[in-house]
């Protein structure tokens, strides 16, 4: 998979991580990387080890949308 925010500037570069919200490929440059109250408040998650890892890995547009609404 390829940096969805590298695709859309031009460039090619394979993504490290995947946006947890919306699901784009992303890079180490374009992933953020944050404690992120998603799933605060709620019922416990049950995540896989090998996504749990990445389970804070947003993309900027996201990010940006997130720190709104919090
Ligand atoms: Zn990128
Ligand atoms: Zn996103």
């Amino acid at each position: 998979m390829k940096c969805y925010m590298c695709a859309k500037m031009g460039k090619d570069t394979d993504a490290v991580a995947i946006c947890i919200v919306c699901g784009m490929g992303l890079c180490k440059d374009h992933s953020i990387r944050e404690e992120v109250p998603i799933w605060e408040g709620g019922y416990p998650v049950r995540l896989k080890p090998d996504i749990d890892r990445i389970k804070r890995i947003v993309c900027q547009p996201c990010h940006e949308a997130l720190k709104e609404n919090l």
